[in-house]
């Protein structure tokens, strides 16, 4: 039975502008991105100059205010986009979601001024940012952080080490949490640092295991200065808005995920058509099929979810719980399709000749990063049944 290649993804999408930027992001992911992922990811090749295109494109600050120079999308439209962008490669899409993760401190909690002053830089696609939370001695207890944050008049001076953090050393803005009270998350503060402030510097990339381009690195802070007006927030409010971005951040990496799976997915029906054993297309044998078909009913199970959580926030009503879940089933999801992908494809699927394994080895950062799903499992479980009582 001849195949005629993936049947194309299907977008409930709420307006003619929301399917103008779906169309252009397709076209743009197909032409600039897909065509040099494998290798660039090979090379280790942080493609900024698409980052700047993107930005150029108007896809750099979606869900933020027009009057600020975002695209005023809902967040179920700009997901979508994001899912297309990672699909092409999971560097970029990721990175676009770091991005936007870290302007959202700024966006959403800096004063009418503080938004004037950064936002349409931050979002026009000149700058791009990075978010520094975790630490080298805290990662899922990340409000056990160290880096200090020490007022002296109008100015803080910000000691410590950042670890993991994501675009570290070709950032052109961090969004930092600094301890500048006592222990705990009320003793925590947010601050939006420039990338070429004095004191500020970045240890060698990290050797992933996979998203080699995508520069990952720590940060050291030595006697970095900046002024009271680049604190976001109140003081002591920096892990509120910590994890008010995460909420946001989890569902950018759900998306990503539903990306990455679309594509494993994609390269492993068209293989399916193209192979015969035995006389036959693999894609006959029912064994592989009922494959296909779980990891297809995952990929939109998985859309469906993390839509439905962008629905939620898109509404103003609570979406913390639902963005857990989406993370989770998300990421889960894509792990399991990359996996099962690679074995469709037997042989091949373990060559760099064929994309599959590199999504497998991507898929496998997105249960890790933005709390692993271990702590979205806790998340989900504290609204099912309350926080968990130490003794
Ligand atoms: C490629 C990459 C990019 C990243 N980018 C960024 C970034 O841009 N900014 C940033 O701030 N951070 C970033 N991170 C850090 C990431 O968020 C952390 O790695 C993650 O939160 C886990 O922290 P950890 O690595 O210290 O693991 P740990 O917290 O030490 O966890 C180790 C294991 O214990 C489990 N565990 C921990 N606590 C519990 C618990 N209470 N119950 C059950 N299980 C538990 C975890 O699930 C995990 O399996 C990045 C990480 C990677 C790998």
């Amino acid at each position: 039975m001849p195949q005629q290649g993936p049947p194309p993804v299907v977008r409930q999408l709420p307006t003619d502008e929301a399917r103008f930027l779906l169309d252009l992001t397709r076209d743009l992911a197909r032409r600039e991105i897909a065509p040099a992922a494998g290798d660039e990811e090979e090379a280790g090749r942080f493609p900024r100059e698409t980052f700047a295109l993107i930005g150029a494109s108007g896809l750099l600050g979606l869900p933020y205010p027009e009057e600020y120079g975002g695209g005023g999308q809902p967040y179920e439209v700009y997901l979508q986009v994001l899912e297309e962008l990672a699909a092409a490669r999971l560097t970029v899409g990721l990175g676009v979601s770091v991005h936007t993760l870290a302007s959202h401190a700024v966006a959403t909690f800096g004063s009418k001024q503080q938004r004037a002053d950064h936002l349409p830089a931050m979002l026009g696609g000149d700058l791009l940012g990075a978010y520094c939370l975790s630490e080298p001695t805290s990662g899922s207890d990340a409000a056990s952080l160290r880096t200090k944050a020490v007022r002296h008049g109008d100015t803080w001076t910000i000691d410590g080490t950042k670890a993991w953090i994501t675009h570290g050393g070709v950032a052109d803005f961090y969004t930092v949490l600094a301890r500048s009270g006592g222990e705990g998350a009320h003793g925590i503060s947010a601050y939006l640092v420039p990338g070429d402030a004095p004191g500020l510097s970045a240890g060698p990339p990290e050797r992933k295991m996979g998203m080699k381009g995508s520069p990952t690195a720590q940060m050291h802070f030595d006697g970095v200065e900046v002024s009271d007006d680049r604190r976001i927030g109140e003081e002591g409010q920096g892990f509120a808005i910590a994890l008010a971005a995460l909420d946001a951040g989890r569902l950018g990496i759900a998306a990503c995920a539903i990306g990455v799976a679309q594509a494993a997915l994609d390269a492993a029906v068209g293989y399916m058509g193209q192979r015969r054993q035995f006389g036959r297309p693999i894609a006959d044998f029912q064994g592989l099929r009922f494959m296909l078909a779980d990891m297809a009913s995952r990929v939109e199970a998985g859309r469906a979810l993390y839509l439905t959580a962008a629905r939620l926030r898109d509404a103003g009503e609570e979406f913390s719980a639902h963005a857990a879940m989406a993370k989770l089933f998300c990421t889960d999801s894509a792990m399991q399709v990359a996996t099962d992908a690679v074995q469709l494809l037997g042989g091949y699927g373990y060559t760099a000749d064929f994309p599959v394994e590199r999504y497998m080895r991507e898929a496998k950062v997105l249960q890790i990063v933005e709390g692993t799903n271990q702590i979205q499992r806790l998340v989900i479980a504290r609204h099912l049944v309350g926080p968990e009582i130490h003794d």
